[in-house]
């Protein structure tokens, strides 16, 4: 293991053997790898950008313990009517790609129902818990723990709310999820530097956030590498079985493994298109813009504004919007127009400078069923399948990817991954 660690840029090397291939180095691949050596093995971590790069660079750094509810819930019957027109900033979606997948979207709807939610609920309340003790106690090993804020996370509505906040009070206690009704007076206090344009908030006490996600799995995958892991920094193309190994072409060489895990985000479906496995992943696409903080207007946690249907967070780099979802093709070009319609509603709430860089965009990528894949691939012994995410992939990346090398090494995850088995669509 020569070279950079963080780069692999070590010159050609074709053949490396290890006991474990994770391809993809965002949150659930360098958690996979993490969690694989731990137990001993030999791990190559393969991507081509940099850890936490991608999706786990752009999100909006919420490790929230209170997302347990897929946004495939019953309450988005009421709010379809209001998307018909496509120029809400919660959802736009392209007429033709939902068309085209068409059979996504309706499995999609059909998990909207009080009895398909619950349970799915109750799995990622498990998925969850089981993340944030992982991140709560990789951070500070990673010596990244500055980064990380137990302030909570306020979601707030401009209207009168209250039943709407108190509903969901309701449904997070009967999970042991602790949260606080607030007031407009009571969100000043905890916000001093917003415009007091919240009339009903509730501040979900047990989520925490960071100041950069990317940082942090770039701060994972270093603890990686120093516990003897190998960073690759290759594309990918294949994978084939080849006797009782896996063999990945990559583009400067090859990989033998064991074991390969893919974790490749909103790209995992292209790799294993070749080996038969038609995977219905579809892509809730995402955009940030960061804008240069004043000093004096400070956030001290995120804000969801409920009914604008935009994130801000506080962040390394200055106040960071993130916009709703937009339904179409992973690759199709990009449209401000949410990021348009949200970012004046944001600096009506709290004052902040200049654009900092370009509109950045991003893929959720998401199954009908909002859960992702964690397992054993049904028809290819030693791959494993670890994606989809969605809306809350840097929060449960730790344990999507310690599950995987758990059943790796025959051992059991410590949350049931039942619920999330790639059987369930492959
Ligand atoms: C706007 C927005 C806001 C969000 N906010 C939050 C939040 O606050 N909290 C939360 O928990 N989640 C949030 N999410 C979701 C979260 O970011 C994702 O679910 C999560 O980052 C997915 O991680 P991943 O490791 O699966 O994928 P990625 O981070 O995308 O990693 C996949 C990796 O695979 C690599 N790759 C792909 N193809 C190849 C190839 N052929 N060869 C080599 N490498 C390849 C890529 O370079 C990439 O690094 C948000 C998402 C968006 C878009």
């Amino acid at each position: 293991m020569s070279g950079n660690p963080m780069t692999g840029r070590a010159g050609a090397r074709t053949d490396v053997q290890a006991d474990v291939a994770v391809l993809g180095a965002g949150i659930v691949g360098v958690s996979a790898a993490i969690a694989a050596r731990q137990q001993g093995m030999s791990v190559v971590l393969v991507d081509r950008r940099e850890p936490g790069s991608e999706t786990s660079y752009g999100n909006a750094g919420v490790l929230s313990s209170g997302s347990i509810l897929p946004l495939n819930k019953p309450s988005l019957w009421r709010a379809l009517p209001s998307y018909i027109a496509n120029r809400h900033a919660a959802l736009r979606w392209d007429p033709a790609w939902t068309i085209r997948n068409i059979d996504w979207v309706v499995r999609f709807l059909a998990n909207a129902t009080a009895s398909q939610t619950r349970p799915r609920a109750t799995a990622l309340h498990g998925l969850i818990g089981a993340s944030l003790k992982l991140h709560r106690e990789w951070i500070a090993k990673a010596g990244a723990a500055p980064r990380l804020r137990e302030t909570g996370w306020l979601k707030a509505w401009r209207s009168d709310a209250t039943k709407a906040a108190k509903l969901e009070q309701g449904f997070l206690a009967e999970f042991g999820i602790n949260s606080e009704l607030l007031d407009r007076q009571a969100i000043s206090a905890l916000e001093p530097h917003i415009v007091p344009v919240y009339k009903v908030g509730l501040l979900h006490t047990q989520t925490a956030s960071v100041d950069s996600p990317g940082a942090v799995v770039e701060a994972y995958a270093r603890m990686f590498a120093a516990s003897g892991g190998e960073i690759r920094r290759s594309e990918v193309n294949a994978i084939a079985r080849h006797g009782e190994r896996w063999h990945v072409a990559l583009v400067d060489g090859a990989i033998s493994a064991r074991h390969v895990v893919v974790a490749l985000g909103p790209w995992s479906a292209d790799l294993l298109r070749p080996l038969g496995y038609r995977v219905p992943l579809a892509f809730e696409r995402g955009y940030h813009r960061e804008f240069r903080p004043n000093p004096a207007r400070t956030l001290q946690r995120p804000i969801h504004d409920a009914e604008g249907s935009f994130l801000m967070t506080p962040m390394e780099q200055g106040v960071r919007v993130t916009t709703g979802v937009e339904l179409t093709a992973r690759d199709a070009p990009s449209s401000l127009a949410q990021l348009d319609a949200v970012v004046p509603l944001a600096r009506g709430v709290v004052e902040f400078g200049e654009a900092v860089g370009e509109p950045w965009r991003g893929s959720r990528p998401t199954f009908p069923d909002s859960l992702p894949m964690i397992g054993a691939a049904p028809r290819h012994r030693g791959l494993w399948l670890a994606f989809g995410n969605q809306h809350i992939g840097f929060t449960t990346g730790p344990a999507s990817g310690a599950a995987i090398a758990a059943m790796i090494g025959g051992a059991t995850p410590s949350f049931d991954v039942r619920p999330f088995s790639p059987g369930r669509y492959l």
